[in-house]
């Protein structure tokens, strides 16, 4: 057998190019996945015993597969998200969790826009009925959709994604911005005019809410069955989010009722969306399979910023963007001291 030199092992999980994958095999011992499964879940694990590092789309571990992970010391998702991540575990642990922000931001915010057009336009129910051969005369008032421009835009959680959809709807489409936050956000009131609201508020005043917060405990169904009730019968939701921010049994009920108008959804409790959920046939939904930063172009930069955070947190030149620093600062000062 061939005596390993690299001082490395790395594990890949899908979404990497073989450029990146070479990149990697430069510093370590890479282990490739194209996908984990109940077929390769043994080899997975096999290679997690010994794995420094970990790189992926969409790495689901929790703490018992993080104890039998003993080497590990970085995680660099490919996603912005970590909800799918025990990031309290991995502080414990001292593991380093990079992620991707800023490259998939103005992506993820066109996202959100396509889905606000085709939810007030009724794009997709619309194409639809040319598709299937039902345009036979001029489009009547059942058919109408609503403006987008001049229209309250409500954006729940305005950090990095929530801001450029905020810019798109004031500058692009004049509309007044409505924003929560933790924190106020002084230069999207000044740019934008923007006004900071309270949850409750901003529901009863928006004529499209936005979700683009994080997904934890704190925003767990923070758009239940009271939420919904507080918005205008008129208005639309659009989650770019995570499904599970929103109750969706609730969301169906109010749907259904006409509680609120329509939904533009791009994230679901359960992904993939099972086909026989309600929300496939209901026609004042659109659906997406959560594409928010799916372009080549952010894919892309997104893979890249992976790589280089696992490469640069594993030779000691640092991450790009890291969830908790704190662990990297505090392993670089030790390496310092010896
Ligand atoms: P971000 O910059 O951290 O923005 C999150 C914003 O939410 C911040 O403004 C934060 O306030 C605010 N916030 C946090 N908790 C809140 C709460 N309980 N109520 C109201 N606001 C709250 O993150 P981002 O880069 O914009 O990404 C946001 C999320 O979008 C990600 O976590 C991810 O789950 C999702 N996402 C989805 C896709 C997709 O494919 N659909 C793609 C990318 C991202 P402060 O600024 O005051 O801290």
């Amino acid at each position: 057998m061939a005596e390993q030199t690299k001082p490395w092992r790395i594990i890949a999980v899908r979404r990497l190019s073989e450029d990146q994958l070479a990149a990697l095999s430069t510093v370590a011992e890479v282990d490739y996945f194209e996908d984990v499964n109940e077929a390769n879940r043994a080899d997975f694990q096999s290679a997690l015993s010994r794995a420094h590092g970990l790189i992926g789309g969409k790495l689901d571990l929790d703490e018992a597969m993080l104890a039998k992970a003993p080497a590990l010391q970085v995680i660099s998702t490919i996603s912005v998200g970590y909800d799918h991540l025990p990031l309290e575990a991995l502080n414990r642990r001292g593991i380093l969790l990079c992620n991707t922000p800023d490259v998939l931001t103005e992506t993820t915010a066109d996202t959100a826009f396509a889905l606000i057009m085709a939810t007030q336009r009724r794009l997709v129910e619309l194409a639809d009925l040319v598709r299937e051969g039902d345009w036979r005369e001029h489009i009547g008032r059942e058919h109408f959709g609503v403006d987008v421009h001049g229209k309250t835009l409500g954006i729940v959680g305005a950090g990095r994604i929530g801001a450029a959809i905020a810019k798109r709807g004031a500058l692009g489409f004049g509309m007044p911005i409505l924003y929560t936050a933790a924190s106020p956000k002084p230069a999207l009131e000044q740019e934008l005019g923007a006004k900071q609201h309270g949850l409750e508020a901003l529901l009863e005043q928006a004529d499209i809410v936005c979700l683009s917060v994080p997904y934890n405990d704190d925003t767990h169904y923070l758009i239940d069955a009271d939420a919904l009730a507080r918005m205008k019968p008129t208005a639309a939701l659009v989650n770019v989010a995570r499904g599970k921010v929103v109750d969706e049994p609730a969301l169906v009920e109010a749907l259904h009722v006409g509680r609120i108008r329509a939904a533009g959804l791009d994230v679901f409790a359960e992904e993939p969306l099972p086909a026989n959920s309600p929300l496939v046939a209901m026609d004042n939904v659109v659906t997406t399979p959560h594409i928010g930063s799916a372009t080549h172009e952010t894919r892309e930069a997104m893979a890249q910023l992976a790589v280089d955070n696992l490469m640069g947190s594993l030779t000691n030149s640092g991450p790009r963007t890291a969830v908790n620093e704190d662990v990297w600062r505090r392993a670089a000062a030790e390496a310092k001291e010896v």
